[in-house]
């Protein structure tokens, strides 16, 4: 038998730093809880549980995955391996969403929404704006689905297809924004730091990375209300290359911003021009 405090010791002692989330997880209790217990005897099947997890985080497999669970903009996510985990600089494009000063009844358009996390986070700022969030992945629509439902988001509809193609033809909106794939094929990155375990289809675009922010862009004007926004999130060394890409397709007012860690990672524009 082993107890929570053994458990914990033990874990410290091997510079295991997630443990204590894992027995919490696995005991289906906070971590104030272990603390409060710990003489607690883990039952076998618990510890078998628990040793398995370790096991696999050990083995690089993100936490998130392991538990389940991801916070974004400060709502509790559900996470499998079909979606990718929400990533915090993400939220810089949930704030520059925000700051645009948007009007009431807002409609909004985001691309490849994976676990919901952006249309969640902007649904529950603004409920008064109607969000329409699309994955070409029926499994990453479930657990949108359940996301939404476990926050009560009713302004928030799902849609299935490959970007645009999951909208009716014709419908505009005052805002389209996403976080595409836009990892260059080749990129190593790919290989490190639990990526191995991400959907390959949230994670990679083409030999540049851009494949998809490129059909993303070129298409949006014809999906804008006028002077609607399009926000993107690209990775750290595509900022010019995206710009290029706005003004290329008619946007102005293009800019890109930087994220907390000090790289560029959200570009926006405007269009049509507005004078
Ligand atoms: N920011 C992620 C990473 O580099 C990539 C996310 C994405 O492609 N949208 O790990």
């Amino acid at each position: 038998m082993s107890s929570v405090a053994e458990l914990l010791s033990q874990a410290r002692e091997a510079a295991l730093e997630d443990a204590p989330l894992l027995l919490a997880h696995v005991l289906d209790k906070d971590r104030s809880w272990l603390l409060a217990w710990p003489e607690y005897q883990l039952q076998p099947s618990e510890l078998r549980q628990y040793e398995q997890l370790l096991k696999r985080r050990q083995q690089g497999e993100p936490l998130a995955y392991l538990t389940g669970r991801k916070e974004f903009w400060s709502v509790e996510l559900e996470v499998s391996p079909d979606v990718l985990i929400p990533r915090p600089e993400t939220e810089l494009l949930v704030a520059q969403a925000l700051e645009l000063g948007l009007p009431d009844q807002t409609r909004i358009l985001e691309l490849g929404t994976g676990s919901g996390a952006i249309a969640i986070a902007l649904g529950g700022e603004r409920p008064d704006w109607t969000i329409t969030a699309t994955d070409i992945s029926s499994a990453a629509l479930d657990i949108a689905r359940k996301n939404i439902l476990k926050q009560g988001r009713s302004n928030i509809r799902l849609a299935q297809g490959h970007w645009y193609e999951a909208v009716p033809h014709g419908h505009k909106y005052q805002l389209i924004l996403s976080n595409p794939p836009y990892v260059a094929a080749d990129d190593p990155h790919l290989l490190e730091d639990g990526l191995p375990w991400e959907p390959p289809q949230a994670l990679g675009a083409g030999s540049d990375g851009l494949a998809d922010l490129r059909t993303i862009i070129s298409a949006a004007p014809a999906h804008l209300l006028p002077a609607g926004w399009l926000l993107v999130e690209h990775g750290f060394d595509q900022g010019r290359a995206v710009r290029k890409l706005f003004t290329k397709a008619g946007f102005t007012r293009v800019l890109t911003r930087r994220d907390l860690g000090g790289q560029d990672r959200v570009t926006l524009g405007c269009y049509p021009p507005s004078s």
